[in-house]
This record gives structure tokens, sequence and C-alpha cells, in this order.
């Protein structure tokens, strides 16, 4: 292992890959480091864009004519700029002209969604989905979210086209993760509510034991057996025979179609019952988001990246407001990393790039001082304070807002203003003034900003060399 590689990526989900990517295609030295499982791993493995504002449907209030969830994600960034200038897409449209922000920032996300659909065309994440509409996918709940890219196997064109249309959920017996029943039953009701087709909507369950296990059975399960050869004909001869009792057009099924397999299993699937075939998106953990982070580490390495697992930075030395080195801890060993530039991508609490605990919020490896989302420091602030009594508020918590607050070039910068050091860039879900889980745009920024900052670190290795 190379201990001076031009860039080190603290961090391996979305963010952290896209940054290393980017780097080691353009030619430079790139180190990932990973300490364990990934946001990104666990997600739906959608990427949203922008569907709602921070504060969810608050915003309404004050704009009542806002469209909300917003269309098309240009529409989202558009309201996202104009009403939250330090947004992680406000900060990368920073450098952009007086006033042409907006449109650079489009520019920008128009560019990086290009990029990452062809890093993953072919791959078991292949995506569909563009800029100018927000999609619509079925959850395995039976409600709709709005989402930008979608894997392919989880979208279907065609099903809300015709009034005939006859949609069947499919569930697996001993599959406790998903209910077929319930899922038809709430698809049913906002389908009725809102008038939109299908109207002819079914449920069924089909039996089928992964590796001769007929109860207890997970996703990750289902998935991995359906990966094996042949093993996706019992499952299509099942569903036949509901497909042709109920006249079906199209089939739901749980996103387990394979990790690897997935998109050969749904062509066999379509091709043999003549009708669509598509996976909903799922509760964590979800075989999807398993599949985007294998996916994109492929993509890291085979642009030449070297990537890293079980390697957790510990601290730092920052001499001349550079940093000198990083230190790592595998299973085994210690390692002094002293790269050129650094990126800082390690998630929020559930990637264990901010810890919180009575006292205050801490970044973990730089000491870094994290802002509420007010730009407040937040290491003095229960965290606490920043939720709301009900779990499941309509107007989200403030704590997921709070993270790094960032210059122009996605440096993490002080209370004065004063970035750290000069080769220190952050990335994806550590930054403040987003709020993920309201606003549906968790891979979004994390895509974005890591395709910003890595180029940031690339431009800086290049000018001093
Ligand atoms: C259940 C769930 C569902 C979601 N669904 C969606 C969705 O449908 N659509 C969407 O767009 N977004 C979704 N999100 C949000 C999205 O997954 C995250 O915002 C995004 O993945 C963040 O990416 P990231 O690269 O910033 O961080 P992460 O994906 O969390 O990656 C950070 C990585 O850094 C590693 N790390 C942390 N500290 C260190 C260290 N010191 N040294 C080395 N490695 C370290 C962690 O182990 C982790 O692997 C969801 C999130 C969750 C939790």
């Amino acid at each position: 292992m190379n201990t001076t590689p031009d860039v080190l990526v603290i961090g391996g989900g979305m963010a952290g890959i896209v940054a290393g990517t980017i780097a080691a295609e353009n030619g430079l030295e790139a180190l990932v480091m990973r300490t364990g499982q990934s946001a990104t791993a666990y997600s739906s493995g959608a990427i949203d864009i922008i569907g709602y504002p921070p504060e969810g449907l608050a915003l309404k209030e004050y704009f009542p004519e806002i469209e909300l969830p917003f269309k098309t994600p240009i529409d989202g960034l558009r309201a996202i700029l104009s009403l939250y200038p330090f947004h992680p897409y406000g900060i990368i449209g920073l450098k952009a002209e007086d006033n042409e922000s907006i449109e650079y920032v489009i520019a920008h996300v128009s560019e990086s969604i290009s990029w990452l659909k062809e890093r993953l065309a072919g791959s078991c994440a292949a995506l569909v989905g563009d800029l100018d509409r927000n999609i619509f996918p079925i959850t395995a709940l039976g409600t709709t979210k709005p989402t930008c890219l979608l894997q392919e196997t989880m979208w279907s064109d065609t099903l809300n086209a015709h009034p005939d249309n006859v949609l069947i959920f499919a569930g697996f017996s001993g599959h406790s993760e998903f209910d077929a029943q319930s899922a038809m039953r709430a698809y049913l009701e906002s389908q009725l509510r809102t008038g939109e087709f299908p109207h002819k909507i079914g449920h069924c369950e089909v039996e089928i034991a992964p590796f001769g296990k007929p109860y207890n059975i997970s996703s990750i399960e289902l998935a991995r057996h359906f990966d094996h050869e042949g093993s996706v004909d019992h499952l299509t001869s099942a569903l036949k025979a509901h497909v042709d009792k109920l006249g079906a057009t199209h089939v739901a099924v749980p996103p387990v179609l394979g990790i690897e397999q997935a998109s050969q299993n749904q062509a066999q699937i379509q091709k043999e019952l003549g009708v669509e075939v598509f996976e909903l998106i799922s509760l964590p953990p979800s075989v999807p988001g398993f599949r985007l982070q294998r996916a994109m580490d492929r993509v890291f390495k085979k642009a030449g990246g070297t990537l890293l697992i079980g390697h957790q930075a510990k601290s730092a030395t920052i001499k001349n407001d550079m940093v000198e080195s990083v230190v790592a801890q595998s299973p085994r060993r210690e390692v002094t990393i002293s790269p050129k530039t650094i990126i800082l991508a390690p998630g929020k609490f559930i990637g264990g790039g901010l810890e919180a605990d009575e006292t205050g919020i801490r970044e973990t490896v730089f000491n870094l001082m994290p802002v509420t989302s007010s730009l407040y420091s937040a290491e003095d602030v229960r965290p606490t304070n920043h939720t709301n009594v009900y779990s499941l508020s309509p107007d989200g918590h403030a704590l997921f807002a709070a993270g790094l607050a960032v210059d122009m070039d996605f440096r993490p910068i002080d209370a004065d203003g004063i970035e750290h050091a000069r080769n220190l860039y952050c990335a994806g879900s550590i930054l403040a003034k987003y709020n993920y889980s309201m606003e549906k745009s968790g891979l979004g920024v994390a895509l974005n900003t890591g395709f910003a900052a890595g180029r940031n670190a690339v431009k800086m290795v290049r000018e001093a060399s």
C-alpha cells in the first residue's frame, strides 16, 4: 500500500467513492478507506436529488404556490438555491459568476448524473431517470416517494399509463420484510384517492425456500438465492398461476431479484410471462442499496483506486495549515498515511463521522467544529435540543441538518470562517445545512459534493506539482 497517495478519502460511501473515482480517473493515486458499512449500502438505492425542502411540507405555509413534492429535480434545485443559499447545492453554486449560480448548479448536477449513469451502465445497479422529472416509484409499504434515479429493475414506465392495467403485489411466504396484502391496500387507497391508474390491484404470495429455508427468510437470502442459475424458474412458474388468474399486466415484487442477476432475472420473468415485473423500494437493510455500494466500489477499483476496508482514520496532524498525516487503525495494525490532499466523507451519525452525547456533537477524526442547522457551533448543544417530540414529525429533526460548515471549495471552516487546513476537503452527509431525511436528497448531495470535492482535490494536487 502506498502511504503517500495524492488523495486520501476517509469514508467509502457514495460521496467518498465518487470523490476517489474522480481523482483516480484524473490519473492521481487515490486511496479510499472505509471502516464499516455505509448509509449508502443501507439506503433504498434510489438516488434522490431533491424532492422536498429541508423543513418538509412546513414551507408551504409561507409559499403556498410551491408545488410539493417538487415535480422535477430542476424545480427543486431552483427553490433550494433561492431559499437556502448555504445548502450544499448552494455551496456548489458559489463558484459561479454573479447571477449564474442556479444554472451553474443545474449544469453541475446534470453532469454528475450523466457521469454516474455512464459508470453504472451494465452493472448490477444500472440507473434510469434524469433531471427533467422526479419519478414516483412504489415502496414496500404501498406508498410512493419522489426520486431522480432508480435502478432499472425498480421502474415501470407503463404502469400508470393505461386504465386496463392490472397490478399484482407478489410476496414470499416466510419473508417477513414485506407484506403484499398491506402494500396492495395502501397503494389501492392512494390510487382511488388520486384517480390515477391502475385501479385493478391484487396480491399474492409465492413459496420459495432459499437454501432449503422456508421461514425467517431475509431479503438478502432471497437475492442470493436468485443469483444462482435456474433459481428464478420456480418463481416464474409460481407467478404464472396468479398472473393468469388475475389477468395481470404488471407484477411488483420486493427488491430481491438478485444481487448480481436482478436484471437478467427480471428479463427472463417478463419474457416468459409476458408482463412487466419490477422491484419495490424497500426499508433498510435493502438489497438495492447493497447493489449500489458494490457497483460503486467496482467503478472506483476499475479507475485504478485502492480501497481499504476495515481501516478507520483515528487522528491527524496538521502543520502550517496543511494536514501532514492521518493515523488509521485496522484490525491488525496502525498505519500512518501522508497524503497530499484529504477528502473527509465519513457520513453523519450512521457512518460515524459525527458523534453525539449529552454534552454536544463532535467530529471524530480532526475535531472540527460541527454546526447546527442555524450555523451556530453544535459542540456544546445537547442533541435532544434539535429533535422534535414526535419521532416521525412531518417537520423533521434539525439534528439531521447539523454537520460541518465549508467554504466554496468544500473545505471545513472554523468559527471565524477560516479553513481548518488548505488540503482538507469534505463531502457527503457530514455537511451541514441540509436534511436528507426530509428533503429526499441524501445520495444526490453525496454524489454532487463528492464530485465537487474530488475535482477540487485534483486541482490542488496538479497546481502543487
Ligand atoms: C435507511 C436509509 C435509507 C435511505 N434512503 C435513501 C434514498 O432512498 N435515497 C437517497 O438519496 N438517500 C437515502 N438515504 C440517505 C443516503 O443513504 C445518505 O445520505 C448517503 O448514503 C450518505 O453518503 P456518504 O458517502 O456521505 O456517507 P455513508 O454512505 O454513510 O458512508 C460513510 C462511510 O464512511 C465510513 N467512515 C466513517 N468514519 C470513518 C473513519 N474515521 N475512517 C474510515 N471510514 C470511516 C463509514 O463506515 C461509512 O462506510 C438513506 C439513508 C438511510 C440511513
